[in-house]
């Protein structure tokens, strides 16, 4: 038996996570969400199947997602994370005792981070490597790191926003917001709430977003059925909702990740900025797929923007290169963000 053939790459997203096997690819990808039963604490669904749940739960089950805003609100469900994903891919293989690359969102606590790693270590790993996600999501979206020139990757997520400038394999100068995917969702919840009266459970306004949501000005006429629950009556009732509205109701967290890329820029030493200028800026996570949003940043940065070719799977990709090519990316695998 290989035992190399058994490296694997995790990365850990506070919506999503994806196992990538070395010489395979991603073989995993599922929501980073747990199902628990408040009466004894027991998981009763791990990943896809306890995404279904939210927003359904029945009196004793709670879903969980331990990674929501980006930091781990529950250490013990996200060992429970990792520990089910890992076994998953590896079925009965696992004696090889692999080594894992993880990637986590840069934000994390060293406490935290000793956490992952002590999770990946229970789960079976011989050696664990902790890579930050902007690290990982550069890498995986192509991007030269290891070159002397500057590089701006900015990566939206579920629950966080990254924005990271990368010279010489280390990232110079990063900054990440809270303000993301869940985010912008929630603009929704709120604003069908407010104009409405209707309350809408959050998989229906990621719905929405998906499907009409816009960072810049949409097509004048499209618009969306919604259906949620009445305020008042506590009926189900539909209603129509022109792009437009959506639009201007997203437009506060829209705004905030604009300024987050131009306060990052701001903070660039100027031989890199020029960099930047030139070989422009690239968008990915899963929130680089907002419609305008690319746009958007192009018009009031002037920077030419690019989106990543996958951009739900960079990280793990990024990770990935690293499991693959070990000895020539252990440099980056020591990387922490300068403050
Ligand atoms: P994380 O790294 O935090 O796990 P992902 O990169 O997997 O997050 O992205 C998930 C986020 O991207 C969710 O908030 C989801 O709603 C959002 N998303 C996915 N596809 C789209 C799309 N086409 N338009 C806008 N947002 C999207
Ligand atoms: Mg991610």
């Amino acid at each position: 038996m290989s035992f190399v053939g058994c490296d694997m790459a995790v990365d850990l997203g506070t919506a999503n996570t994806r196992v990538y096997l070395r010489g395979q690819g991603i073989v995993l990808d599922e929501p980073s969400v747990v199902a628990i039963n408040t009466h004894n604490g027991a998981a009763t669904a791990i990943g896809s199947e306890a995404k279904k749940v939210i927003g359904r739960e029945p009196g004793n089950t709670v879903a969980v997602r331990p990674l929501r805003n980006g930091v781990i609100a529950d250490f013990e469900i996200t060992q429970r994370l990792i520990r089910y994903f890992t076994l998953k891919v590896h079925r009965r293989r696992w004696a090889a005792r692999p080594r894992i690359v993880v990637s986590v969102p840069s934000g994390i606590t060293g406490v935290e981070r000793r956490a992952v790693i002590e999770a990946c270590a229970q789960a079976g790993a011989r050696h664990v490597h902790v890579l930050d996600q902007p690290m990982a999501a550069a890498l995986g979206s192509g991007l030269p790191v290891h070159e002397a020139a500057g590089s701006m990757v900015v990566s939206i997520g579920g629950g966080i926003t990254e924005v990271a400038v990368i010279s010489l394999g280390e990232i110079v100068t990063a900054q990440s917001t809270r303000v993301a995917g869940d985010v912008l969702d929630d603009a929704i919840v709120q604003h069908v709430k407010k104009e409405y009266s209707l309350l809408l459970g959050e998989r229906t306004a990621e719905h929405i977003k998906i499907t009409i949501g816009s960072a810049c000005q949409p097509e004048l006429n499209e618009r969306i059925e919604i259906r949620g629950r009445d305020l008042v009556s506590g009926l189900p009732r539909e209603v129509v909702i022109p792009a437009t509205e959506i639009r201007t109701a997203m437009e506060g967290p829209v705004n905030a990740i604009v300024g987050a890329v131009k306060s990052t820029l701001g903070e660039c030493p100027p031989e890199l900025s020029g960099d930047i200028i030139a070989r422009g800026i690239v968008l990915t996570g899963g929130g680089a797929l907002l419609h305008g949003l690319d746009t958007r940043l192009r018009n009031e940065t002037g920077i030419p923007i690019h989106i990543a070719d996958r951009p739900l799977d960079s990280v793990a990709l990024g990770a990935g290169k690293c499991v693959e090519d070990f000895q020539a990316l252990q440099p980056v695998l020591r990387t922490r963000p300068r403050r």
